[in-house]
């Protein structure tokens, strides 16, 4: 028995004997080619400020996903600077200079703002309903204990509390 397992090719979903790679070998060796040839595309896209993922994707025939992951995984070296996407929420077109993640830098903003004015309205809340507790129970176990601690008025005639 070899220690080798059967595995699903990520790429074409054949079975094949998994070794390092998620391909099987004829998927390896088309992802390896892709992989030199956008890489190439990406430097030579440096001439015009970079490439576009969409562009690159559909020149290259490797899915945006994959380009991606590549990218994300800081596989594209120096060239991924030349890679260009749109922003996942304005569709702005954004370099490795003005982008965060996979938003432009004002949604990005925008989208860590909203996050903290979420925050802050939860806390807002939570001290509100505190306080609300506060008022509504405090007072009343202080009504309790000052009506068990009052002594009846009919019995003490004139004695008056105002302390
Ligand atoms: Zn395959
Ligand atoms: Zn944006």
């Amino acid at each position: 028995m070899s220690n080798s397992t059967i595995a699903n090719c990520k790429r074409c979903n054949k079975l094949f004997k998994k070794t390092i790679s998620d391909s099987c070998p004829p998927c390896a060796e088309t992802e390896n080619q892709q992989y030199q040839q956008m890489f190439r595309m990406l430097q030579n896209s440096k001439s015009q400020g970079g490439i576009l993922i969409d562009d690159l994707s559909a020149k290259v025939g490797m899915p945006i996903e994959i380009i991606e992951e590549y990218y994300f995984e800081a596989k594209l070296g120096t060239a991924g600077l030349f890679l260009k996407f749109k922003c996942r929420s304005c569709s702005e077109v954004i370099g490795e200079e003005n982008r965060k993640g996979r938003y432009c830098l004002s949604c990005s903003n925008e989208l860590s703002d909203k996050a903290g004015v979420q925050v802050r309205s939860r806390q807002s809340i939570e001290k509100a309903e505190a306080e609300a507790k506060e008022i509504i129970q405090l007072p009343s176990d202080k009504q309790k204990q000052e009506q068990a601690a009052r002594p009846r008025p009919s019995r003490r005639a004139g004695f008056t509390r105002n302390r």
